[in-house]
């Protein structure tokens, strides 16, 4: 994964923009660079693209939609970024964090209007953290759908994706702009191919347990439940190209995935006043604090996993949930009539549960924080039929990566942006900070699109202007 000395690439084609990667932010990038008049090429190493993009369940965090204004809800882009900064402890950068808030409900606007990707508002419960109703989501609540809507959305704009092509080595100048990639396919043939502008769009490090053990050792054993061939790719380049890399420790981890079955368990059943318990039918965390910071807790409960127990309200709201649904046909959610009888049928402690639960409805009336620092007050206490589900936690992507401003532009340690590349998504700096708390739900997606939307741009400029890069 070399980056070679820009006289030594030999290639016949030469392309204004190019992509490494075809999830989320590697296409919205790559409509925006075609919207930007430029011709773009993506590669993307799998056969046919489907990237984190498609194993997550495709909630774009956004502020101002036109949706949300059908709807009657008061969201700005200054509360959002509020949000973020809150769930980061105020450890991200702010001006990032606004920039992307303000930019996020036109890009939501343009993925609907423009490019015809259906999103509908999730509404019944708010995400941890989130002060409003700003999840936008395909209509099954599906990466999947996500994925396959922007794939489509490149067809129609005739966008060419060249599959089964591993990038691996750059040619750059001695400044650092990028002159050409260099692509290896299945066969172990290699080709090269020329680009004004690149857009590092392939993701963080979860794929790479090398790299995990380095900046994230509390995550690097647990599950790995993102796309394998996220392998860290983008910050190995950047570091050699002389970009800024930050927030290496911080992820997106989560503490409810169904066991065995690798599904999403959402957080919409514990922040609506679920919780979780061990084997010993104990609680162990405080599991309103958010899903991410849970994979640890989960993950360090003996056998590495635990029980999320909630009831057929809180079930309500997200039936209708690919990942919910496919796990419930699967026999994966049990119930019964009787917390005893729920118990029985999960294989916890009838008499430990029951406990438990007499606890969590004794916080629940007094409203006083229990022993781990969570309040359950505000919601209803948990009523038959008892549901619950075996989980456990696991890594989903890293978050930490190429310091990027707000037009995707990669930075250099000082601040001053390389020539002509340009991140997005799990290969930038997210929003999160540096460590597992810092994750807002959405955090992902968000900076896929919106940075995605914005690399596309800037590289289509960067690829008309090599010598100047735009000030959008
Ligand atoms: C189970 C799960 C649930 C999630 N749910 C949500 C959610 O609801 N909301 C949210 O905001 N986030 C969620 N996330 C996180 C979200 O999926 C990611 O943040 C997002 O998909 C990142 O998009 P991306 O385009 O950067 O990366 P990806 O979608 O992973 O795309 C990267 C692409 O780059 C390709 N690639 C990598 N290296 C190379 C190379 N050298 N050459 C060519 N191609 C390469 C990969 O094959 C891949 O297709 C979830 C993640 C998981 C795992």
């Amino acid at each position: 994964m070399p980056i070679l000395p820009a006289a030594e690439a030999v290639f016949d084609v030469e392309i204004p923009v190019v992509v490494v990667g075809a999830g989320a932010c590697g296409l919205t990038a790559a409509l925006a660079a075609h919207e930007g008049g430029a011709e773009v090429l993506v590669l993307e190493r799998d056969a046919a693209p489907t990237g984190s993009t498609s194993l997550s369940t495709g909630m774009i965090p956004a502020a101002g939609t036109k949706l949300q204004a059908r709807l009657g809800i008061d969201d700005t882009p200054e509360r959002f970024a509020a949000d973020i900064l809150a769930k980061a402890k105020q450890q991200t950068d702010p001006a990032m964090a606004l920039a992307v808030a303000r930019a996020s409900g036109p890009a939501v606007d343009w993925l609907m209007e423009r490019h015809d990707v259906v999103l509908t508002l999730v509404e019944g419960f708010l995400y941890p953290g989130h002060s409003r109703l700003r999840m936008h989501a395909t209509p099954h609540r599906s990466g999947r759908e996500l994925e396959a809507a922007l794939l489509a959305a490149a067809g129609r704009s005739a966008i060419d994706i060249v599959t089964g092509a591993t990038a691996e080595d750059l040619f750059a100048d001695a400044d650092g702009r990028v002159r050409a990639v260099r692509f290896a396919r299945p066969d172990g043939s290699r080709e090269t191919v020329g680009c004004g502008a690149l857009v590092l769009a392939c993701n963080g490090f979860g794929g790479n347990k090398e790299m995990l053990r380095r900046y994230i050792p509390e995550i690097a054993d647990a599950d790995y439940a993102g796309h394998v061939g996220n392998t860290g790719d983008a910050m190995r380049w950047g570091e050699v190209l002389g970009a800024a890399l930050a927030d290496m420790g911080g992820y997106q981890g989560h503490g409810a995935v169904a066991h065995p079955y690798g599904n999403t368990m959402t957080w919409g059943l514990i922040s609506g006043g679920g919780f979780q318990v061990n084997v010993a039918g104990e609680r162990f965390s405080n599991e309103a604090s958010g899903y991410s910071e849970q994979a640890v807790e989960v993950v360090r409960q003996p056998g590495r996993v635990a029980w999320t127990i909630f009831d057929g309200a809180r079930e309500a709201p997200v039936l209708g949930f690919t990942d919910y649904e496919e796990v419930k046909a699967l026999g994966g959610i049990k119930r019964a009539d009787t917390i005893e009888g729920l118990a029985l049928a999960l294989g916890l402690p009838e008499a430990a549960l029951a406990r438990t639960l007499a606890e969590v409805e004794a916080r629940r009336a007094s409203g006083v924080a229990d022993g781990f620092g969570r309040v359950f007050a505000g919601t209803a206490p948990l009523a038959p039929p008892y549901c619950g589900v075996k989980v456990t936690g696991a890594l989903y992507h890293t978050q930490g990566g190429l310091v990027v401003d707000p037009e995707a532009r990669v930075l250099r340690p000082g601040g001053v942006p390389l020539p002509n590349l340009f991140a997005g998504g799990g290969a930038a700096r997210g929003l999160s900070g540096p460590s597992r708390w810092g994750y807002l739900s959405g955090n992902g997606l968000l900076t896929a699109t919106v940075l995605g939307r914005a690399a596309g741009t800037s590289a289509a400029h960067a690829s008309r202007t090599p010598s100047k890069p735009p000030q959008l």
